[in-house]
């Protein structure tokens, strides 16, 4: 089964709407890469602007974040419908920001997971290992329990349009990466959760990423490797440059 690896841009607390559409101005035409699915994910905010902007290429937008509520007395909150309607395809859910600032549990992950769903959204679902848990050999166990919780209540044809990035917490935003032959140990495991689930085939339709310190420079090392399904980027995906080269190195 082959499967369209994606580069998705985690911009996080950054770029107004205007520097979105700056941004889209200049990776233009440079994006379309055979073979590779482009994605910037954006503050709520830059969303409708940039959806305007990707119109007539094959770049993506995602949001970073969804209620998973449709609508109601949630004040500050954004659904799925008002993503939908903007135009956007694609959703971050249990980015590990969250999970630590944000108080988002598995539970919370699980029903924004079908918040997603039900609006047409896919969704890029984060899981992975704080620093003392791999020191304590937790790794597997941390993911498994987080991929479960993600995937729980779906159809098999829901599963197998998820997205998942496999982020190792203490290699977010530091430098240090995983290296490419761990990283892909993690999410071969990971696609082996998603098997025992539901069965060979969904699981092998599930695209899973590597998240964590990703460059340009080492985007190639990470998509050699059999099970990784391109990347999510946080700082390396917001200069146009760099996001490029990403997306180039994918191929
Ligand atoms: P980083 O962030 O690429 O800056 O390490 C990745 C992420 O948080 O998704």
């Amino acid at each position: 089964m082959s499967r369209t690896p994606i580069i998705a841009g985690n911009w996080k607390m950054f770029k107004t709407a205007s520097e979105a559409v700056s941004f889209v101005n200049e990776v233009k035409g440079k994006v379309e890469v055979e073979g590779v699915q482009s994605v910037v994910c954006a503050p709520f905010t830059a969303l409708p602007a940039l959806a305007e902007a990707v119109k007539g290429t094959t770049l993506k937008v995602g949001a970073q974040n969804l209620h998973f509520e449709d609508n109601g007395a949630f004040t500050g909150e954004i659904s799925g419908i008002m993503l939908n309607d903007l135009g956007v395809d694609f959703v971050i859910i249990g980015h590990s920001e969250r999970r630590a600032y944000f108080a988002e549990t598995d539970e919370i992950v699980s029903k924004k997971v079908h918040a997603a769903f039900r609006h047409h959204l896919i969704p890029i679902v984060c899981v992975g290992e704080k620093l003392e848990e791999r020191e304590a050999g937790q790794t597997k166990e941390v993911c498994r329990v987080q991929t479960e919780a993600a995937f729980k209540g779906l159809a098999a044809s829901e599963a197998a349009q998820v997205v998942v990035a496999y982020e190792p917490i203490w290699a977010i935003g530091t430098g240090k990466s995983s290296t490419a032959e761990d990283a892909n140990e993690v999410i071969g495991y990971i696609r082996g959760v998603i098997r025992d689930l539901f069965d060979e085939n969904t699981a092998s339709q599930v695209r899973i990423q590597y998240g964590g310190s990703v460059k340009p420079n080492n985007i190639r090392e990470y998509m050699q490797q059999p099970e990784i399904d391109g990347a999510l980027v946080g700082g390396a995906s917001l200069e146009p440059a760099s996001y490029v080269a990403l997306v180039e190195g994918a191929k």
